[in-house]
């Protein structure tokens, strides 16, 4: 066995003989010594071969990168001038006494240190790109968080109950991962995309508070920050408010950031509300660092010529929103508008007005664009003025449906925020609340639930629910940090009636929601308890504390955006008999 870590010998060891043992990072061969940079989990460990141990310098002349190898040897100081500060060990060194090689290694694909490695080589040779340290850095605070969570539920009574993975579809409404019955022929399990339905049903069992650290599966297309498979924080209480539920969870975050980061979350986290949050920021997950806002334009360009705005403003459900940058008049270049033109069209808009103030009591004169002539004088008036435009300043317009708007005006205060300056560093979390409880899906011309279809309708909103669905709103409650949605939960329906109210607002029928949820509907009739909890996406909160560029950086095996295992090569064909087996025929046989 080691004595010690190689990254953690220090000067405390000088004198000491130690037995270490790792991988050899770098050899560097100095005409007569050989110095072996030996990496461990802990860190790197300077080994000196000095020839006049012949057996030892003999081994180490061998060594290669990656090679696996024990050293024993004494612990020195470094000569003067060639102390690293940057490594726990970088004052002292090991003369080798014994040396052994352990196992031999191919030449690896990619240099240990080489930050620019294609990912697609990284995940193939995943077991040598977790080797290295910030790799190893980004999976050992993954562990500190979730046990910082698991001490902090533990504490607070909550208790960790396993949920099936081979279960039936749950309500979150994306789509399933199916796996095939062998014993029922064609009959197929779903795999969970959340425990939603069991930490109902365990809080309708009585365990009043349960968590669970554990994975989701959801069939979508991935974007940046998801994976096909993904770990949540799973709570659940009983007789709890929903002020409450999220002050302890509020609580339970706050300690996390503590105690893994030493960062204090600014407290309490302030609360908004979706309608506010849309209207101020485009988004039902702002980012507060950015200190750019949207302003409200649809009545004031009602009667103006330009029909791009008026046109919106005056169509059901659309909107004119504007987004000033202080200093953009003078500081965008023709380019960078171009460019913020683009960027807004992926997200629907058809262009990106914009005027530039260059002197504001100059009137329109003083104003820059070729929609200025279309625009009256009064909306010119209104824009200036709830602007607050100065001189030298930019506005950009958004006009369309409330949704374009927001999404593309949203997305571009992001963007201009952090390119231009206009964003603070560090966290700025927050709780969104009163979401709607339903949204419109103009496809399938239906409601659909905005959260999912057990979320509870704010108090006295439940005639709504068969009246105006639209102005339902919902006792939802989303934590926001830094633009990201990192948790999302709300207080349940515990009752049986409102239940049924939900399900025909979403044009779900009794005998649907019998066939799809039978089990939950039941279980509420035998005296549920008022209850509620969240659940918080694990990854994307130790993506943000890691400063991971992407969520694959601190998951230990993590699939593609095409949702492949570059390692394993799955998903994979199988072969005929297995599929025979599963009672299952391919529409087109395998390649
Ligand atoms: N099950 C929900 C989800 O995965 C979270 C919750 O409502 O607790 O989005």
């Amino acid at each position: 066995m080691r004595s010690e870590y190689c990254g953690l010998i220090n000067r405390k060891h000088l004198g000491q003989t130690v037995t270490v043992y790792g991988w050899v990072h770098r050899r560097r061969d100095h005409g007569g010594v050989i110095f072996i940079d030996l990496r461990d989990r802990e860190g790197l460990l300077q080994i000196v071969c000095d020839p006049d141990n012949a057996a030892t310098f003999a081994t180490a002349e061998k060594m290669r990168n990656e090679y696996v190898v024990k050293v024993t040897g004494k612990v020195r100081e470094r000569p003067a001038g060639t102390v690293n500060p940057n490594l726990i060990s970088g004052e002292v060194e090991v003369l080798a006494a014994e040396m052994e090689i352990l196992n031999p290694s191919l030449t690896p694909p990619f240099m240990m240190d080489d930050d620019t490695l294609s990912e697609n080589v990284r995940l193939e040779y995943r077991f040598l790109d977790l080797r290295r340290p910030q790799m190893q850095k980004n999976l050992r605070l993954r562990y500190k968080t979730a046990m910082a969570v698991r001490v902090f539920l533990d504490q607070h009574g909550f208790i960790d109950i396993e949920t099936p993975m081979l279960t039936r579809s749950t309500p979150e409404g994306a789509r399933d991962y199916l796996v095939p019955s062998r014993v029922h022929p064609g009959e197929f399990f779903a795999l969970p995309q959340s425990p939603q339905l069991f930490k109902q049903l365990l809080m309708i069992a009585g365990f009043d508070r349960y968590y669970q650290i554990v994975k989701c599966f959801r069939d979508e297309d991935l974007r940046a920050d998801r994976q096909p498979e993904f770990t949540q924080i799973d709570v659940e209480t009983s007789f709890m408010t929903q002020l409450e539920i999220m002050a302890i969870m509020e609580e339970m975050i706050v300690g996390v950031f503590k105690d893994v980061l030493g960062v204090a979350l600014p407290q309490p986290f302030p609360r908004m509300s979706y309608d506010e949050a849309m209207s101020r920021f485009g988004s039902d997950k702002p980012d507060l660092r950015v200190a750019l806002e949207l302003t409200e334009l649809t009545d004031a360009m009602k009667n103006v010529a330009f029909k791009v705005f008026s046109g919106p403003a005056n169509a059901a459900g659309g909107r004119v929103a504007g987004l000033l940058v202080p200093g953009g008049g003078t500081a965008l270049s023709r380019g960078e508008i171009d460019a913020y033109t683009e960027f807004v069209g992926v997200y629907g808009a058809k262009g990106l007005a914009y005027i530039k103030f260059n002197e504001i009591a100059e009137g329109r004169d003083g104003m820059q664009s070729p929609i200025v002539k279309n625009l009256s004088d009064d909306a010119l008036h209104a824009v200036v003025q709830r602007t607050s435009a100065k001189d030298g300043d930019l506005v950009f317009f958004g006009a369309g449906t409330a949704k374009v708007v927001n999404d593309a005006l949203g997305a571009l205060r992001a963007k201009i925020g952090h390119e231009k300056g206009f964003a603070q560093a560090g966290w700025q979390p927050l709780w969104v609340l009163d979401f709607p409880m339903f949204e419109w899906d103009e496809a399938t011309k239906r409601w659909n639930a905005m959260h999912h279809p057990f979320t509870a309708p704010a108090d006295g909103h439940e005639d709504l629910l068969d009246s105006d669905p639209g102005k339902a709103r919902a006792k939802a409650h989303d934590m926001v940090l830094n633009g990201w949605e990192i948790g999302g939960g709300s207080v349940r329906i515990h009752r049986q009636d409102v239940q049924s109210k939900v399900f025909r607002a979403l044009n779900i029928s009794a005998e649907e929601a019998e066939a799809k949820f039978g089990f939950l509907l039941q279980a509420l009739q035998f005296g549920a308890p008022p209850h509620g909890g969240i659940a918080f996406g694990l990854d994307r909160i130790v993506t943000m504390m890691t400063g991971a560029e992407s969520i694959r950086d601190v998951i230990a095996f993590p699939k593609t955006q095409r949702a492949q295992c570059l390692l394993t090569h799955a998903p994979n064909t199988v072969d005929d008999a297995q599929l025979r087996e599963l009672h299952i025929r391919l529409r087109q046989p395998n390649p």
